[in-house]
């Protein structure tokens, strides 16, 4: 039995989740809460503080027993950045979202990400494309020292270590803070000016443009990642990260994908429908699909078809997907009164009314189109297709 449930509620689970549930839950929330992706910073920083509550046993059995207060009575540390916890997650530092954040391990600058909008005609066929990107590199000519040899000296302010921890009391607690040093803005070392490196202006690199060829593979999906390991930014005293291409899918007006399947719809006339003919699909590279259509075999609207291996053809040379269709057909708005005897011959007879108990009135009426203000109220949320099938449906209705 918990004393408060509000640090698990914030993370959406039960009082009992394991590690990996905790884990889990923070991850889909913070993707969503997150306030590079438009979420809310507030709550991203609470459900970040509930997390790392949680995910600490010891905290997490304080909380338990005696809720938010049994863990202020503890002091302590002041609490981790947001920033921090969800790059030590997600790996990397900044990870997708190319923020801020301190790597825990050997200092790794920060990935470099990039978004490539590509169509699903380039995903189809594959496609090399280069990207300039401008990264900073270790200066030559001080060889990454900032200065002549020998003018680097310690920071005083802050010892050498780039950083500023004060203390503050608040209430039982004492809080430790930390800053960065203004002084020589994190890097612990300070160069005089006289003799700071001409070349970086004693920031020990400089920017250099830098060109990639980005090969987007046959059948790579929106979302996936090239990675260029180490070509981000160099520093001095640290692993340079990686470059990270990210692959944006465009939407496509004739395809949907769903992984290696491709969906489209087609429209034919009500003669093809009832007596065959053909169609054709244009597809993503260079080909028009001409399907024939057997006379003697009916296609019925909504209907949907498969052409085997059409698909997206696969990443990895395995089978490729299928394309499906989707079928409507198009029905003449009137049709010659003449030609009606011969429909009947050619077509299965009328349905017969239905019959009814002698209680029952027969009454005639009359049956128009409904106009589009009417027909919004009760399609709301339908497509076009949907409309059509209601049509029928309401003929049908209406005859009984
Ligand atoms: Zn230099
Ligand atoms: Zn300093």
């Amino acid at each position: 039995m918990v004393k408060e449930t509000k640090y698990y509620d914030l993370l959406d689970v039960a009082p009992d989740a394991t590690d990996a549930e905790l884990k889990k839950a923070y991850r889909k929330k913070a993707l969503r809460l997150h306030p590079d992706k438009g979420g809310d910073p507030e709550l991203f920083k609470e459900v970040t503080h509930a997390y790392e509550i949680l995910s600490d046993p010891e905290k997490r059995k304080i909380y338990d027993a005696r809720g938010e207060a049994g863990l202020s009575e503890q002091g302590g540390m002041g609490g981790m950045d947001p920033q921090d916890l969800f790059s030590q997650l997600f790996g990397g530092a900044g990870g997708f979202f190319g923020g801020g954040g301190r790597p825990s391990g050997p200092r790794k600058t920060k990935d470099l990400v990039h978004r490539v909008s590509v169509t699903l005609e380039e995903l189809y066929k594959g496609k090399t494309t280069k990207l300039a990107l401008t990264r900073n590199i270790i200066c030559t000519k001080c060889k990454g020292r900032g200065g002549k040899e020998g003018a680097n000296r310690s920071c005083t302010t802050c010892a050498g270590r780039g950083i500023r921890v004060t203390l503050r009391q608040m209430g039982p607690m004492i809080q430790q803070i930390q800053t960065t040093c203004d002084e020589c803005n994190g890097t612990g070392e300070i160069i005089q000016a006289k003799d700071r490196c001409s070349n970086c202006k004693g920031k020990k690199v400089v920017p250099e443009k830098k060109l990639l060829e980005v090969h987007i593979d046959k059948g790579m999906k929106g979302g996936q990642t090239i990675y260029f390991r180490g070509e981000s930014d160099q520093a001095p005293g640290a692993e340079p990260g990686d470059v990270v291409i990210v692959v944006d899918e465009k939407p496509h007006e004739r395809f949907k994908r769903q992984e290696y399947d491709l969906i489209t719809e087609v429209e034919i006339d009500l003669l093809t429908a009832l007596g065959g003919g053909q169609f054709a699909i244009h597809h993503l590279d260079d080909r028009a699909l001409i399907v024939h259509l057997e006379p003697g075999i009916v296609i019925k609207h909504g209907d949907l078809k498969v052409i085997p291996g059409q698909g997206m053809p696969s990443q990895r040379h395995h089978e490729p997907g299928d394309l499906y269709i989707k079928i409507s057909v198009r029905f003449p708005d009137t049709i010659n009164t003449e030609s009606i005897t011969q429909l009947e011959r050619a077509l299965p007879p009328r349905n017969t009314i239905e019959k009814f108990d002698k209680k029952v009135v027969l009454e005639e009426v009359i049956m128009s189109d409904a106009d589009s203000r009417q027909r919004r109220g009760m399609y709301n949320n339908h497509d076009e297709s949907m409309e059509d099938e209601h049509d029928e449906g309401r003929v049908q209705c209406a005859n009984q």
